[in-house]
């Protein structure tokens, strides 16, 4: 059987991924086993910042992990406290403990939250509460799914670790009015990715930090996908000068080769934590940390948050571009941006597939969207390229969407 099929044979069917087999990357390329080549439009969710096979982040990796690459937290290792005065330097933060996945960074803003709460805020005991928003994404574990809005997420997954309220996304007054004495955090994304490239009015998250100091609430800001200069800053906070009290970050953070995940704060957040309040067998390991920091070092040496800002504007233009009445809707910021289709015209799906055959690798999301989010290393040729190969597509759309209202 060739690789797919025993995929198909031995793997669980948590995934439906688009039928292509890939076998090599380079940049913002891929290719299948059949040789032909890909733009990669979709970045492993935003994780291949930097393209594949980044030539310096091999080097540190293999250079790394010949040296030494796990030991545990059990020992110190020469290389994590340099990473973690990196990524602290870089997004303006106290202190920060690693882990691997995003899901674990906003678990460990779960536990600092509420711990916060009843050390700091002094909230009677199990009765803190964290206030998230409608179409939020943040992970897959039985905690951050039931908090989830998502009805697929969540069913069959009960119960649920209570203590989490709902507010609309973009609504400043909703949060304020969902706010008691007991209310630790606030966690928030500042470009919703999962729910579809959600975009927020502007100022939304300057309101949300001014009405968190107001009501002595933690603002936390979840920027797994949007941070590291995904969205044309280092933080997509950023974008309206927000500085959050607790900070995730993970995809990118691992450079595209590994997991590495941090949660970040103040001082007087993180020191909640004492020694075996939480950890992670594999967090801040030797080789992650050496990944991460050479991660951290080419983002802000090649100035990508820059190239970012500049190629998302020449993409976002280019697709704004293409005249195709089944499109709702293109936005986003940055390198993150989202196609909205009409959803009784065409499935997101079926965009998907029609683009793949065209050399594009991007994702649905929510049925009506694709996103493009390539590295951020692309260059203007190559968001060309890419147009190139999307226009005829989207055009094509066009002519069958007018044939069907004409039937
Ligand atoms: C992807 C994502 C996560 C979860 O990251 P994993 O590494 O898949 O666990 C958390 N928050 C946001 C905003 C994300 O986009």
């Amino acid at each position: 059987m060739d690789a797919t099929s025993l995929e198909q044979r031995y793997s669980a069917r948590n995934y439906h991924p688009l039928e292509v087999e890939l076998t090599r990357g380079q940049g913002v390329h891929l290719w299948d086993v059949s040789g032909r080549r890909y733009i990669d439009m979709m970045s492993a969710y935003s994780a291949v910042s930097f393209g594949h096979g980044h030539p310096e982040l091999l080097r540190v990796l293999t250079e790394q992990a010949a040296r030494l690459a796990v030991t545990s937290r059990a020992f110190h290792s020469d290389r994590l406290g340099p990473f973690l005065e990196r990524l602290c330097t870089v997004t303006r933060m106290d202190r920060a403990l690693p882990m691997n996945t995003g899901a674990e960074a906003v678990e460990t803003a779960v536990k600092a939250a509420r711990k916060w709460a009843y050390k700091v805020k002094r909230v009677p005991q199990d009765r803190a509460e964290i206030i998230v928003c409608a179409g939020n994404f943040a992970g897959r574990t039985t905690t951050i799914v039931g908090f989830s809005t998502e009805t697929q997420y969540r069913d069959g997954f009960g119960p649920f670790t209570p203590g989490f309220r709902h507010v609309p996304f973009g609504d400043v007054a909703a949060l304020e009015r969902a706010m008691t004495p007991t209310t630790a955090a606030f966690i928030v994304e500042p470009i919703q990715g999962e729910a579809g490239i959600v975009v927020p009015p502007e100022g939304y998250l300057a309101a949300c930090a001014a009405v968190c100091r107001k009501h002595d609430v933690l603002l936390i800001c979840d920027e797994v996908q949007t941070g590291l200069g995904r969205t044309g800053r280092v933080l997509a906070s950023d974008h309206e000068g927000v500085r959050p009290d607790g900070l995730t970050l993970g995809k990118a953070l691992g450079g595209g080769l590994l997991p590495v995940s941090a949660f970040l704060a103040r001082s007087d957040v993180m020191d909640v934590f004492e020694p075996g309040d939480h950890g992670s067998t594999f967090g801040g390991n030797a080789l992650a940390a050496a990944v991460g920091h050479a991660s951290l070092d080419l983002l802000m040496r090649e100035d990508l948050s820059a190239n970012a800002a500049a190629m998302g504007r020449r993409l976002i233009d280019g697709l704004r571009a293409i005249d195709c009445s089944a499109i709702k809707d293109v936005r986003g910021k940055g390198l993150l941006i989202g196609v909205e289709f009409h959803a009784s015209h065409i499935s997101a799906r079926g965009v998907c597939e029609r683009l793949l055959a065209a050399g594009i690798l991007s994702k649905d999301t929510h049925d009506t969207v694709v996103r493009f989010a390539p590295p951020l290393t692309i260059t203007a040729d190559e968001v060309d390229e890419a147009l190139a190969s999307i226009a005829p597509v989207f055009r094509q759309l066009e002519a069958e969407v007018d044939a069907l209202v004409e039937a």
